[in-house]
């Protein structure tokens, strides 16, 4: 096992990390950058390096930077938690290349993976199959996008193969395609350095469906059964929830099974998930993420595995300590992100914290980096923590969501609880299986 591991991120997950780290007897680094040097979580490491201005260009995405704090405190492995350098591969490489272990899979399974466009391609080899689209990326010439667009039938959506899904479009007509193309190829060359867009049809009311997985580097691999992350706004997530209400078992097994399989195949180690549409009983692969998952504390919690510490234990060459039958699901596990931003508005609500009262009881966890007097910074994603239950059913899930969120108090800025308290007496959602586009048209109506 490693003596020490530097943190490359910052907020609650570069906290679980550390608590992750303090569990195996290992030493935690943290880098910070200005706007977080203040932060109790910064105090709680064993060791801390100051890596730049708030900027996050200038910090957290700062390579050389981030690569000598591992230097001058003798750490052995970085782990890059998400978002940040998580899913960069060059990061990946230098951080090998420096005589450092990455806590994640190889700089080439990210490559692969990490593009979207090979990763379908991937997929589609190992038998798994693929929302209908462009094969591969699509060429400059106006006819042939067009012609695609036919064959594949409006509406279709245009993705960066580079990554992040806030850059999409959904195009309806024709008359849009070409200028929707365009702008999205620029966009993802300013925020990707990629500019290679793809194509898919646009499915109408799908579920977004993912499935965990866990891999060492003695071609050992597990799936750790299926999350729901169907509440979603400008498709980022809102709620997740373990399992997914309503589907059949067999047909997620069989997912989950062909996910191991292409795991095997691409010689995949660490913590990855396959993320899927789910429409009129048909899975669609959509990506893969090569790193771990805001969500992952609801399949923590229904698999009784510990996903960050068994990243680090197969980053340090062990294997994993169990099998595929020793994966048993039970009960149920609901997740609701908390931001700082106005609850229905979502406008950025950064500032100081006066009071930050959370909540607790039997099945309640929470994983936030936040006290009172915490001053949250305007330079990073609003997520601030996040509330996480478990019960016997979902019902009881649900009920104690409500009893953790009523409990809950933030005061001094405004936070999305509000928002999670009406969602959560919701009829539809209670029912679930609830679509991608359930959370905004909700609200559309609720402004109504
Ligand atoms: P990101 O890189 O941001 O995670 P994804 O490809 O995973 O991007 O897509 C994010 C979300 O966008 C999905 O969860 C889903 O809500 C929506 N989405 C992506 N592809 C499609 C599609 N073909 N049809 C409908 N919705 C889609």
């Amino acid at each position: 096992m490693f003596k020490k591991i530097l943190i490359a991120n910052r907020g609650e997950i570069a906290l679980r990390i550390q608590r992750a780290c303090r569990e195996l007897g290992v030493k935690a680094v943290m880098v910070y950058s200005e706007a977080d040097r203040d932060a109790k979580y910064i105090k709680l490491a064993d060791e801390s390096v100051c890596i730049g201005p708030a900027p996050s260009a200038q910090s957290y995405l700062n390579m050389p930077a981030i690569i000598s704090a591992a230097e001058v405190t003798d750490a052995e492995a970085i782990h890059p938690g998400y978002g940040f350098l998580s899913e960069n591969a060059d990061f990946a490489e230098r951080v090998e290349k420096s005589g450092f272990k990455f806590i994640g899979p190889t700089p080439d399974s990210i490559r692969i993976m990490g593009d979207k466009v090979s990763a379908k391609q991937t997929m589609i080899r190992a038998g798994v199959p693929c929302v209908p689209g462009s094969e591969g990326a699509l060429p400059d010439d106006p006819v042939v996008i067009k012609r695609t667009a036919k064959q594949v039938g409006y509406p279709v959506i245009i993705k960066a193969a580079g990554g992040g899904g806030r850059g999409m479009r959904v195009v309806h007509t024709e008359a849009a395609l070409i200028h929707a193309v365009q702008t999205t190829k620029t966009e993802a060359g300013a925020a990707f350095g990629n500019p290679e867009v793809y194509m898919e049809k646009f499915l109408q009311n799908p579920r977004h469906i993912e499935i965990q997985i866990l891999a060492d580097q003695h071609k050992n691999a597990v799936w750790l059964g299926e999350r729901d992350c169907s509440m979603q706004r400008r498709h980022q997530k809102v709620i997740e929830e373990a399992p997914a209400p309503g589907i059949p078992r067999k047909l997620i097994e069989r997912m989950g099974e062909r996910c191991v399989a292409a795991v095997k195949k691409i010689g995949y180690r660490g913590a990855g998930t396959f993320e899927f549409l789910y429409e009129n009983g048909e899975f669609y692969f959509i990506e893969m993420n090569t790193r771990v998952q805001v969500e992952h504390p609801v399949t923590e919690w229904i698999t009784g595995v510990d996903i960050v510490r068994t990243q680090i234990m197969v980053a340090a060459g062990q294997k994993l300590p169990f099998v595929q039958r020793d994966i048993q699901l039970k009960g149920h596990s609901i997740e609701c992100r908390i931001n700082a931003e106005d609850p229905y508005k979502f406008i950025p609500s950064p500032g100081r914290i006066t009071t930050w009262h959370t909540p607790g009881g039997p099945g309640v966890r929470v994983d936030s980096h936040i006290y009172a007097n915490y001053f949250v910074p305007p330079n990073y994603d609003s997520m601030i923590g996040k509330i996480i239950v478990h019960g016997d059913t979902r019902e009881q899930a649900l009920a104690r969501m409500r009893t953790a969120l009523a409990e809950t108090v933030v005061e001094g800025i405004n936070t999305n609880i509000p928002l999670h308290r009406e969602l959560m007496v919701d009829a539809k959602f209670m029912d679930g299986g609830t679509n991608i586009h359930y959370l905004e048209e909700w609200l559309s109506k609720r402004d109504r």
